[in-house]
């Protein structure tokens, strides 16, 4: 009987890979993969294996979401098993929620296999925990994705203190930042953009919120990246400490 997973390919860094993704991966006839995911990930695939990349990849459009479920029904009824592979976990800001959805009514039961996200993994890589006793008794996950009716409550969050971990902010920063600004947030209020976490090519910048716009934009800071405000963000690694260092 085929199966189908929703697969979390962490971070970027293949190590960061759970013992249950590559064995799963193993077990699939086709693999629908996104763009985040580090292809190297695919040595755990079958030689055999269809591979299908269904992200944007070089400038063409991503697959639509649509296209993607009848794509995985097609396969699953024609009895192939099925693994979709998302960067980080597959249920945070990865329309695995509705993959899902779409899958269940279509009668078909998919099995979750979690992910190290990149909210967590991104601050990690830097030396930034995403809460500290002393400094944040939770963390927000939010994307800064959105605008207008779909923009997160700043000023809600900004109320919370806590630690707020933004995905694909990085189009929309300056906005962001106003809005936390202008909801009374500290201008010096540690932060950090993280980008390409985990993968050979991260970068990072540290700055207080005021100036945070114009240190990404001075580093030329670009996607994917994970913005971390809060104090937590004033526990990362002096960058001179953080050079050189091998690998794990
Ligand atoms: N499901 C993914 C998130 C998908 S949304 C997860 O759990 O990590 C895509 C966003 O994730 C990017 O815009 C960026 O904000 C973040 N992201 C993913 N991989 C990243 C990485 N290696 N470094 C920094 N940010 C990353």
């Amino acid at each position: 009987m085929s199966r189908a997973w929703l697969i979390g390919a962490g971070p970027g860094d293949v190590e960061l890979l759970t013992l249950k993704a590559a064995r799963t991966l193993a077990l699939a006839d086709v693999v629908l993969v996104d763009d985040l995911v580090n292809p190297e990930v695919l040595q755990f695939a079958r030689g055999d294996a269809q591979i299908v990349h269904v992200g944007k990849r070089g400038g063409q459009a991503s697959t639509p979401q649509p296209d993607i479920v009848a794509m995985m029904l097609e396969h699953l009824r024609a009895g192939r098993s099925v693994a979709r592979l998302k960067g980080g976990d597959p249920f945070v800001f990865g329309r695995g929620g509705e993959e899902q959805q779409a899958l269940q009514e279509a009668g078909i039961h998919v099995e979750i296999i979690s992910g190290i996200t990149a909210g967590i993994a991104a601050p990690a890589a830097v030396g930034i925990p995403v809460t500290h006793r002393d400094h944040a008794q939770g963390v927000v996950f939010v994307t800064g994705h959105g605008a207008g009716e779909h923009e997160a409550d700043w000023r809600a969050l900004a109320a919370t203190r806590m630690t707020l971990v933004i995905y694909m902010g990085m189009r929309r920063l300056s906005d962001i930042v106003d809005a936390l600004l202008r909801a009374g947030m500290s201008a010096d209020t540690p932060c950090a953009a993280i980008q390409s976490a985990t993968r050979p090519e991260q970068r990072h910048v540290l700055a207080g919120l005021q100036d945070l716009a114009r240190s990404v934009a001075d580093a030329g800071l670009g996607s994917p990246s994970i913005v971390v405000i809060g104090g937590v963000a004033s526990l990362a690694a002096p960058v001179d400490t953080m050079l050189d260092q091998p690998a794990p």
